[in-house]
């Protein structure tokens, strides 16, 4: 399991993530709820590894990964990300794009073309392999992002606002996706938005944010039917 124990993270003087934790299972599809600026994509750096916690720790399986003396670079992390700019190299086709990661890893020949083959099944664009990043539409591009973030089989997926400026079609479409791709994989997913409706359809749990603190930590059912607050009744759209 991954486990944040108090992290918090404080840019001049100002704590944007404060004392906060929160314990994830493995395979579990966690989402990180929350207004702009509360804190949600700081805290998915920390776990990344871009940024060393200020005060707490984050382990995962036992293993300490940050601390104030601990810093685990992030390529020893095995974590896949896709992050709110999702660039992809823009000199290499969708598949070159994807055995990138592998390439890093040293993984060659016929176990590269296989996993990429598989990565691009789950995200459906198998005859887009030798298309180039301008000749294909947000939405893939999307995809492309994803897959090369899986093509390693890492345990945790980082995603932060994966769908942000995508058509309702495409988010609907990718929702899908992601979806599917959790059951398969088993992957633990941790998911960020601003949008309550993609969190409570997709996840298993949802951690409400505001202001670096969470406020609940719960099933999509619980904090509908049972918002702590009622400012979280309020920002779900459930106010009277
Ligand atoms: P959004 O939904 O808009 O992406 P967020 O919840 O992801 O917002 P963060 O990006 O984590 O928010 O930012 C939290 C707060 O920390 C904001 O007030 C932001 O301005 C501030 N912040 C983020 N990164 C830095 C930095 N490197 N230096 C100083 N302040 C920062
Ligand atoms: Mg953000």
């Amino acid at each position: 399991r991954l486990s944040l124990t108090n992290i918090s993270k404080i840019y001049n003087g100002a704590r944007v993530v404060d004392k906060l934790s929160l314990e994830i299972e493995p395979g579990e599809f966690v989402s990180l709820l929350g207004p702009s600026g509360c804190g949600k994509s700081t805290i998915l750096r920390m776990i990344a590894g871009f940024e060393q916690v200020d005060e707490g720790q984050i382990h995962h399986g036992g293993n300490c990964l940050s601390s104030t003396q601990i810093h685990v670079p992030t390529e020893e992390r095995n974590f896949g990300m896709v992050f709110q700019s999702y660039a992809l190299w823009p000199h290499m086709t969708v598949e070159q794009n994807i055995a990138y990661p592998l390439k890093i890893k040293k993984i060659k020949g016929e176990q590269r073309t296989k996993k990429v083959i598989e990565a691009l099944e789950i995200v459906q664009l198998n005859d887009y392999a030798k298309r180039y990043p301008n000749q294909l539409s947000g939405g893939q591009r999307q995809r492309v992002a994803l897959a090369r973030s899986l093509v390693c089989e890492p345990e945790i997926i980082l995603l932060d606002e994966p769908l942000a400026n995508l058509d309702r079609h495409l988010r609907e479409s990718m929702e899908i996706t992601f979806r599917e791709f959790h059951k398969r994989t088993g992957a633990t997913l941790i998911y960020v938005t601003h949008d309550q409706t993609e969190a409570m359809a997709l996840s298993d749990r949802i951690a409400v944010i505001k202001a670096g603190k969470i406020l609940q930590w719960s099933t999509p059912q619980d904090i509908y039917n049972k918002p702590n607050t009622t400012w979280i009744a309020d920002f779900i759209g459930k106010g009277s």
